[in-house]
């Protein structure tokens, strides 16, 4: 049994910018030696969240909607009127999505569908430098 922990450190645009992080876990579990396990990837900080989705441009579009639909950008935040950071409703849509999934190893591939990726959500209201853990547990 090993638990091999990697960091994937990028850079987002900040304001629910969606990317395509599947390449860089990949490489992670690949290089992890770990062919039989789970694979944890978790992004630190509270105005992000990590999910999948069919990473096309439609798509990408619709769940941007969506998060305006349920948390807008100009809604009112008692987080805002705390801290003045006019990031509320970054906070809300972060934590509704989640800050990690796990995804089963099996013979040294991730099962994901073949329209299914894995995306880094940037909620937050300025550009930020983001840093994933990805920690491969198994044999
Ligand atoms: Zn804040």
């Amino acid at each position: 049994m090993a638990t091999v922990t990697k960091k994937i450190k990028l850079k987002t645009k900040g304001n629910t910018d969606i990317i395509n992080i599947t390449p860089q876990v990949a490489e992670a579990v690949s290089s992890s030696g770990v062919t039989s396990g789970i694979v944890a990837v978790f992004v630190i900080g509270s105005t992000a969240g990590i999910t999948t989705i069919e990473y096309e441009p439609g798509l990408v579009r619709d769940l941007k909607d969506y998060f305006e639909k349920i948390a807008p950008v100009s809604g009112e935040y008692e987080h805002n009127l705390r801290w003045h950071d006019g990031n509320g409703y970054a906070h809300v849509r972060a934590s509704s999505v989640g800050q990690s999934i796990s995804v089963p190893l099996i013979d040294g591939e991730m099962p994901l569908g073949t329209w299914q990726q894995v995306i880094l959500i940037d909620f937050d209201n300025k550009a930020r430098a983001r840093e994933i853990i990805v920690q491969i547990v198994g044999d």
